[in-house]
């Protein structure tokens, strides 16, 4: 199967070539597994930014690498030219903009744009919306009376007005009436309703890139694209579905995987669809009333009942997918086997719609495809906007990352960072708002963001981590250690807040970037990650990789992801942690078993491949033999430190080589802290990694210490025997980053 991911990377990288991106090409060239320099990040949807005398003197007091703006563009994606893009009680208030009024605000913006360069912010870029539509169809309100006047816009070079109606944009379920992703009444846009356009849609991609022209005309740097949610089967999707097989198999392949070699008899899969099923289910109806009362669901989603599907459908399909779960989990309680194979023909209910080996195949690449179509949406921006403005950088939104749950929710609505990657430069995971920031757990843990540093760095694209809640200084502080330490990304600050901490870290990174710049991981230890499992609906393995990732980290072993486009990167491992993968490809198998016969170590945790990446079984499992058992990996070999009772510390380690001299980086974090109590210091910390065999004939040089908040480096004492960088550490209270100097002897 063709994989165009490293070349697309490559030309895009290529194409930074002006003066005016030459400045932030650093920040930009996110290598595949190796790091970046971590920067500093706002975001700020305050509606009065260019009414604001103070905004951008406050800004300049501390300002950030990257700066995000909400819908500060001339052209708003969700609305057209308005001011005040959310609804308001005053419907007045959102009118559209005159052409005049619209010029005017470009230059405001422009302007402003100009002043926050000048105050120090590196990459400014305001918010829009892949999947969102606000109006009302019947009234001809919001988008559609901007697409009435349309034409009055030309001169802003507004392409010619789109035959087909913004109806004819919007996504469609299987049955194709209107898909409502999201409540049709969402509080936000009331009175009028929330449409979803569809990624894929010839008019709302034309749309798209000019709105995407207009921000870079505006000065802007980059663009925050959000949602970025598809669950489409419009005439687009099914005709981009058929581009899509092609260009991933032969028609050999198309044949074995999916019974016939015309990819365009291959449809996209909806039986999967548990949310689909459940709507058409009469019993779910009675299920919803019964779990939300009678009445409470229509007079929360403004609907007169639930007697029709157009009327469910405008509750959301978002809303409905936990309640569909729910039903289907009630129905296998309620019926036995037998029943339940006579009533819905399966008697496991997981297996709707993918029982054959086919259909499973179908419903991957399904969803797959709506992920890859994330991705072509903003390849296809990007090539618009670099005529404009060379290095423009975009920013999509994932969503949660944190839990096994959020991931499971995302899988089913194009959500693949793989296939988005080639299209972005970082990548926002959105996650917990009241209690995200790192540190000790109300729940007797830790929370860690090393979920979305180590899987981004495996997939080549920059972390953008989104959380909030109470903090201390040192959770900020810790909030931003986790990007440096994770290999190169941002974690997201509001305006105004401890300015002196991200004054700090900046100077820190500027004035140390060859500390964080184009290292490899120096982990012997990896772990499998392959997302595609998840759309196999293998839920198992993601369950094990979050629980692996869990204990390794606790207990100091060093370990990255491995992803099926990185399992080539086997051999630089000793271990490898194979955790519940069903679904494995003979490619992916020989690899494996080439590593092994080297000496590689693997581990199988759980169950082992007993089908092939089509889903076809195999005659006996793969792997058999193999052990399962991890204890074997908690020894010095693999753990940066040996102290027992330290669960709140986590460590990284880095190499470069550089000619003959190697640098060594090891950043060590202290999570045992809170909102209401600073770190515990943890005092003469004896520390010994294991160097990859390059590094290991090597001598000591200069071992220093840094922290941020220190200005001068301390140095240190250590030695390099048997193979180990050793060093005792006097004190780390939240982030400490020792690197060593090493010559080859
Ligand atoms: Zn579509």
């Amino acid at each position: 199967m063709m994989n165009r991911r490293d070349l697309l990377k490559l030309t895009l990288a290529g194409a930074f070539g002006s003066v005016a991106a030459a400045k932030h090409r650093q920040l930009l060239t996110a290598i595949r597994g190796g790091t970046s320099l971590p920067a500093t990040y706002i975001i700020d949807y305050r509606r009065n930014h260019l009414s604001d005398p103070q905004f951008i003197s406050r800004l300049a007091e501390a300002p950030p690498n990257l700066l995000h703006l909400g819908h500060d563009c001339p052209f708003t994606a969700h609305w057209g030219p308005r001011a005040i893009p959310l609804p308001v009680p005053d419907i007045s208030q959102y009118r559209l903009l005159t052409p005049q009024e619209t010029s005017a605000r470009s230059l405001a913006i422009k302007t402003m744009v100009r002043e926050l360069h000048g105050a120090g912010v590196e990459i400014i870029f305001p918010y829009i919306n892949s999947q969102q539509m606000g109006g009302d169809i019947e009234k001809r309100l919001g988008f559609w009376e901007f697409y009435d006047h349309w034409d009055e816009y030309l001169s802003f070079g507004l392409p010619p007005r789109p035959p087909a109606d913004p109806a004819e944009w919007l996504q469609r379920d299987p049955a194709g009436r209107i898909l409502f992703n999201n409540p049709a009444a969402y509080p936000g846009y009331a009175p009028q309703f929330f449409y979803s356009p569809c990624p894929n849609n010839a008019y709302w991609r034309t749309w798209l890139r000019f709105v995407v022209v207009s921000i870079a005309q505006a000065g802007f740097d980059g663009v925050f694209v959000d949602d970025n949610i598809i669950h489409c089967y419009c005439r687009y999707c099914r005709e981009g579905f058929v581009h899509y097989l092609r260009s991933r198999y032969t028609p050999r392949e198309l044949r074995s995987g999916f019974g016939t070699s015309e990819a365009e008899k291959i449809e996209l899969c909806s039986q999967a669809d548990k949310t689909a099923w459940a709507k058409a289910q009469p019993a779910f109806i009675e299920y919803l009333v019964s779990h939300y009362g009678r009445g409470e669901l229509e007079k929360r989603f403004k609907i007169a009942d639930l007697s029709t599907p157009a009327n469910l459908d405008r509750v959301g399909y978002n809303f409905l997918e936990r309640p569909a779960r729910e039903f289907i989990a009630s129905l296998e309680q309620k019926y036995s086997a037998e029943e339940r194979r006579r009533l819905f023909g399966a008697a496991d209910l997981t297996q709707l719609g993918i029982g054959r080996p086919e259909d499973r195949l179908r419903w991957f690449e399904t969803q797959r495809f709506w992920a890859w179509s994330i991705g072509d949406l903003l390849v296809d921006l990007r090539r618009a906007v670099t005529p404009y403005r060379q290095g423009f950088v975009f920013v999509p939104n994932w969503g949660s990352m944190q839990t096994v749950g959020g991931v499971e929710g995302r899988r089913i609505q194009g959500k693949n960072v793989a296939e988005w990657a080639r299209g972005a430069d970082y990548m926002m995971f959105e996650e917990d708002y009241r209690h995200g920031f790192p540190g000790r757990a109300a729940a007797g843990g830790f929370t860690v963001h090393g979920i979305q540093y180590k899987f981004a760095l495996a997939n080549g694209v920059r972390p953008v981590v989104l959380f909030g809640g109470p903090r201390s200084r040192a959770n900020v502080e810790l909030a931003h250690a986790e990007a440096a330490a994770g290999g190169g990304g941002c974690f997201v600050e509001n305006f105004g807040q401890f300015g002196e901490v991200r004054r700090l870290y900046r100077r820190f990174y500027e004035s140390h970037s060859d500390l964080f710049t184009g290292f490899q991981s120096i982990a012997q230890v990896a772990l499998a990650f392959f997302y595609n499992q998840t759309h196999l609906e293998n839920p198992e393995h993601l369950r094990q990789v979050y629980s692996l990732h869990s204990t390794l980290a606790s207990q100091h072993v060093l370990f990255d992801f491995l992803t099926e486009e990185t399992l080539h990167l086997l051999p630089g491992y000793r271990v490898f942690i194979l955790p519940s993968v069903a679904y494995l490809s003979r490619a992916q198998e020989r690899t494996i078993e080439k590593w092994m016969d080297g000496g590689g170590r693997l581990i199988v945790p759980g169950d082992h491949p007993t089908f092939y990446e089509d889903a076809q079984p195999r005659p006996t499992p793969a792997f058999g033999s193999e052990p399962s058992n991890i204890s074997e990996i908690r020894s010095t070999q693999f753990q940066w430190t040996g102290r027992e009772g330290l669960l709140g510390l986590r460590g990284y380690a880095y190499g470069k080589q550089e000619g003959r001299q190697s640098r060594v980086t090891i950043h060590l974090l202290n999570y045992d802290l809170d909102a209401t109590h600073e770190s515990e210091p943890v005092r003469n910390l004896s520390i010994s990694v294991a160097l990859p065999a390059a590094f290991q004939h090597a001598t000591l040089g200069k071992l220093s210490a840094f922290a941020p908040d220190s200005s001068e480096a301390f140095e240190l004492h250590g030695e390099v025997r048997d193979g180990k960088l050793s060093f005792e550490l006097p004190e780390l209270r939240v982030y400490c980053l020792a690197e060593a100097l090493l010559t080859a002897t």
